[in-house]
């Protein structure tokens, strides 16, 4: 089958970096209704530096540029997202440990882990308006697709449109974690940012495999 290699890694987080990169204002505006606007801000700030460091020491697996990349958002984001993105591609990082290709099936295992990981520090499940939302569906999807014999990026764009589905499914939900949250009823009728923000990270991870 088809094997995931650094460089794919690489080019995820890459592309990520010009995803955030374009779509920071809009990030930000998403988090200006209910939140503290900066969620764009928090986010183009981290994403550049794990392209930094990326660029600057190439790790030589993929677990060691996803923990990377993990470590760099905990120190940099900030915020609430900061170490609940940082978790998730620490997490999955470690499940990967030092092989240095790994199969489509354990990437999505270790996205797996590394989702678990943001619902246990974070407390929230899915519902909760949170980047859960996006998040969770996505490595459903890659999972169900890979089982069902999907090539990689086919299961892979199967996971950014459930992560761009479960963004948009965040709307009506009413937020029970984080800022959100304070506003109680008045958080219904918005995106939440974080799950936007996931949605745009799983894109960049599909548009990995079709380079
Ligand atoms: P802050 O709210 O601290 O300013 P950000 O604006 O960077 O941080 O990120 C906000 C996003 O973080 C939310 O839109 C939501 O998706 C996510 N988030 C906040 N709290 C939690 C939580 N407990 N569990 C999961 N995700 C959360
Ligand atoms: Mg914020
Ligand atoms: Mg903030």
């Amino acid at each position: 089958g088809q094997v995931i290699d650094t460089a794919f890694l690489r080019r995820w987080f890459i592309a990520a970096a010009s995803v955030i990169e374009r779509e920071a204002d809009r990030l930000t505006e998403l988090d200006s209704p209910i939140g503290d606007a900066d969620h764009g801000a928090n986010m183009r700030r981290g994403f550049i530096a794990a392209r930094t460091a990326v660029e600057k020491e190439p790790p030589d697996t993929p677990g060691g540029v996803l923990v990377l990349v993990g470590r760099q958002l905990i120190s940099t984001v900030g915020g609430a997202s900061g170490p609940l993105y940082g978790t998730l591609l620490r997490k999955a990082g470690k499940a990967l440990g030092d092989a240095r290709q790994v199969a489509p099936e354990q990437l999505a295992q270790a996205l797996r882990e590394g989702v678990d990981g943001v619902a246990q520090l974070g407390g929230a499940a899915q519902g909760d308006k949170t980047m859960l939302d996006a998040l969770a569906p996505a490595v459903e999807a890659l999972t169900f697709a890979l089982d069902k014999g999907a090539g990689l990026a086919e299961a892979l764009s199967a996971a950014a449109i459930a992560a761009d589905e479960g963004a948009l499914a965040t709307v009506p939900m009413q937020a029970r974690k984080g800022r959100a949250s304070y506003l109680g009823e008045r958080s219904i009728g918005h995106q939440d940012p974080g799950a936007a923000s996931s949605a745009l990270l799983v894109g960049a991870l599909a548009g990995a495999a079709r380079e």
